[in-house]
């Protein structure tokens, strides 16, 4: 049988396991499995838009926004605040695994620029 969901469909749906930090009727953040820094969590939107350059300003301004200012005030509520890095891999060639799209948010660490 065919499973046409993503990882982080499953993640929403309960049917995989994480380490949930904020869900609201729009969006969700949890903790990446494979932490690049000591704080280093995704927050993606509930609809499965694929990548940012898929997205639309008419359907998805609302949940873009709401995306950026909720990864800043989880940064600031883990303690954080004004010394996070915002990362959103789109596509293959840029480092996209999961093809539901996400942002990181990093921190904990000296940040260089640009990245390795
Ligand atoms: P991407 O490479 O698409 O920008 O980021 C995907 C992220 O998902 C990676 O940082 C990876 O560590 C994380 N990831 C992969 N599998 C899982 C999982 O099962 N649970 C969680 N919480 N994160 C995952």
């Amino acid at each position: 049988m065919s499973d046409s969901k993503t990882l982080f469909e499953k993640i929403i749906s309960r049917e995989v396991p994480a380490d949930i930090v904020y869900e609201d009727d729009e969006i969700i953040s949890f903790r990446d499995i494979n932490p690049q820094a000591p704080f280093h969590i995704l927050v993606c939107p509930k609809e499965p838009i694929t990548m940012l350059s898929k997205s639309s300003p008419k359907l998805h301004h609302k949940v873009l926004g709401n995306l950026l200012i909720k990864s800043a005030e989880i940064a600031a509520k883990e303690g954080y605040k004004d010394k996070f890095r915002i990362v959103i891999n789109n596509g293959a060639e840029a480092g996209q695994s999961v093809f539901h799209l996400h942002i990181h948010v990093i921190a904990g660490r000296r940040l260089d620029w640009p990245p390795g």
